[in-house]
C-alpha cells in the first residue's frame, strides 16, 4: 500500500538556521498531521515534500518514487495547498481551473469539462463558477485551491497551514472536504492549531526547531502536551 517514507531528511538555510535536523517520519495513506509552532520548520518540510526545494541530506521515498530525485515523477502525483492560494483577481473560476487543467496535461476538452465540473461542484463552487476570483471570501479561495490540488488525482497531498483566515463553518466545509481526500491518498496538513489535528488526522507528528519530539495518534499525543 501507498506510503511516504522521510529518513534522516535535514536542512540547514544559508544564514546558518537549521531548519530540519535529522527528521524521520513514515507516513500512511490518511490524513496526517505535523503540529508545531511558527518557525519549527513545518513549510521547510512541505516544500521539500512538494519538491520546491531539496534538503541537504536524508532521503524520501513515495511508493516506488524517489521525491530528491524524480521531481518529475512527483509532480505528476502531487497536489499542493500552499498557505496563500497566489491569486488571480480577474479570472473566473471555471476558467480557471480549466486551464490549471490544461497545465496538467487533460489536454482533450470533454473528459476536461467533466473534472472541472465534478470538481467545482465537490468543493461547493458551481454556484460560483462563473464569478472572478478577486470576489471570493477567504474559504472560498481555500477551496478554489483543493478543486486545483485535486486536478489530476494526487496520491500526495501537501497542505500548509491552510485553517487561518477561515471562519468557523468554512473550516468545517474545508476540514471534511480534505478528510475525503485521504481515502485514497497520502495527505499531510501542517499547521499550529492543535483541533485541526485532534479532530481528523488518523496520525500525528509534533515539530519544533526542525526535530521530531513526538509521533503519535492525536487522542494520546494531545493528552500529552
Ligand atoms: P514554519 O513553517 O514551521 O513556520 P519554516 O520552515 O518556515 O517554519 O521555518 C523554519 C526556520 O527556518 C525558521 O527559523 C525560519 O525563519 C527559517 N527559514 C525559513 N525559510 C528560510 C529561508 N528561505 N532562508 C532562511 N531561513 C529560512
Ligand atoms: P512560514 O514560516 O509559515 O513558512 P514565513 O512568513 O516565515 O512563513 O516565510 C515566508 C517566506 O519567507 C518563505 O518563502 C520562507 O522561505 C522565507 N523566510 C522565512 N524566514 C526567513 C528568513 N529568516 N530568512 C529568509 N527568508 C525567510
Amino acid at each position: 500500500e501507498l506510503h511516504l517514507s522521510i529518513r534522516n531528511v535535514s536542512k540547514t538555510y544559508p544564514n546558518g538556521v537549521l531548519a530540519l535536523d535529522h527528521v524521520s517520519l513514515e507516513i500512511p495513506k490518511g490524513m496526517y498531521g505535523l503540529l508545531g509552532p511558527n518557525g519549527a520548520g513545518k513549510s521547510t518540510l512541505m516544500r521539500t515534500l512538494a519538491t520546491l526545494q531539496e534538503p541537504d541530506s536524508g532521503e524520501i521515498t513515495l511508493g516506488e518514487i524517489n521525491v530528491i530525485h524524480q521531481k518529475a515523477e512527483v509532480r505528476k502525483t502531487l497536489g499542493y495547498l500552499p498557505q496563500e492560494f497566489g491569486l488571480y483577481p480577474k479570472a473566473k473560476a471555471e476558467e480557471l481551473l480549466d486551464y490549471f487543467a490544461v497545465l496538467k496535461g487533460l489536454t482533450n476538452r470533454a473528459s476536461r469539462k467533466e473534472v472541472v465540473t465534478a470538481l467545482l461542484k465537490q468543493t461547493n463552487l458551481w454556484e460560483k463558477r462563473k464569478q472572478k476570483l478577486g470576489g471570493f471570501s477567504g474559504g472560498m479561495k481555500q477551496r478554489f485551491g483543493v478543486a486545483v490540488a485535486l486536478l489530476g488525482n494526487p496520491r500526495l497531498m501537501i497542505v500548509d497551514e491552510p485553517t487561518a483566515g477561515l471562519d468557523p463553518a468554512e473550516r468545517v466545509r474545508f476540514l471534511n472536504l480534505l478528510s475525503e481526500l485521504g481515502e485514497k491518498s497520502v495527505v499531510i496538513l501542517s499547521t499550529h492549531i492543535v483541533e485541526d489535528v485532534s479532530e481528523l488526522c488518523t496520525r500525528m507528528a509534533i515539530i519544533n526547531k526542525g526535530k521530531i519530539l513526538l509521533e503519535a495518534e492525536p487522542l494520546k499525543a494531545v493528552a500529552k502536551i
